[in-house]
């Protein structure tokens, strides 16, 4: 072995000690444990997909999960035809009204987005709920369809242990002060920009 290669292997070594010396010092300072606010927000594509990743990861551990989408088009989405009919362990709603753009019907928006946050209010407030997806939500509350502080006073008074996820573009100061943690997905490109179509199982 030459000295030049054998000063790499130090130098590399040395760079590793430090990084999990800072590594094992974050883990050792992160003590409290709870449930976790997640808001997913952004232009760009994955806020969604992000969101049915930890619901992957929750039910993986046996853990019951609650699903809640307050806006959705004229397709089923692939995640609605496999969590209804695959799964024992997650309770999946969906507002089912399509997009809002479609219906045009502000009266009618607003009766359906009341009973969906209806469902989402029970699972805020049912600890047997480990993780619940609010998908869209942002939403609802930009266009006006539900109370800011009547969503915020619920996501707040949830079960300790409950990690909620909330998604959708926007989403205002409040909700990201709710959050604990908070991504904003930022379009580089879209495929759908440069005229490709929406594919299944990968846009719905
Ligand atoms: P996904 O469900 O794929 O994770 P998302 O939740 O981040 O997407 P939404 O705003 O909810 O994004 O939009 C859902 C649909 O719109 C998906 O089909 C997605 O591919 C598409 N989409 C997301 N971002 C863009 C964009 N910047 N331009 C065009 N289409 C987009
Ligand atoms: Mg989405």
């Amino acid at each position: 072995m030459d000295k030049k290669s054998d000063s790499k292997k130090n130098n590399h070594k040395q760079k590793m000690q430090k990084l999990k010396e800072s590594v094992d010092a974050s883990i050792a300072a992160a003590t409290t444990e709870k449930g976790i606010g997640i808001l997913l927000t952004g232009d760009g594509k994955g806020k969604t997909s992000s969101a049915l990743g930890m619901v992957l990861r929750s039910l993986g551990y046996g853990f019951k999960v609650g699903v809640v989408q307050f806006i959705k088009g004229a397709h089923p989405s692939g995640e609605a035809k496999f969590f209804l009919h695959n799964h024992p362990d997650i309770t999946f709603h969906q507002m089912g009204t399509g997009f809002t753009w479609e219906t045009q019907d502000r009266d009618g928006d607003i009766k359906a987005a009341l009973e969906t946050w209806a469902i989402a209010e029970n699972m805020l407030k049912d600890e047997s709920y480990y993780l619940v997806v609010l998908d869209e939500l942002t939403y609802m509350l930009s266009f006006k369809y539900l109370d800011e502080e009547r969503v915020l006073k619920t996501l707040n008074s949830r079960p300790k242990n409950q990690t909620v996820v909330v998604t959708g573009r926007g989403g205002g100061k409040a909700l990201r002060d709710w959050a604990d943690t908070v991504s904003e997905v930022k379009e580089v490109k879209h495929a759908f920009n440069s005229g490709i179509m929406a594919r299944e199982g990968v846009d719905y």
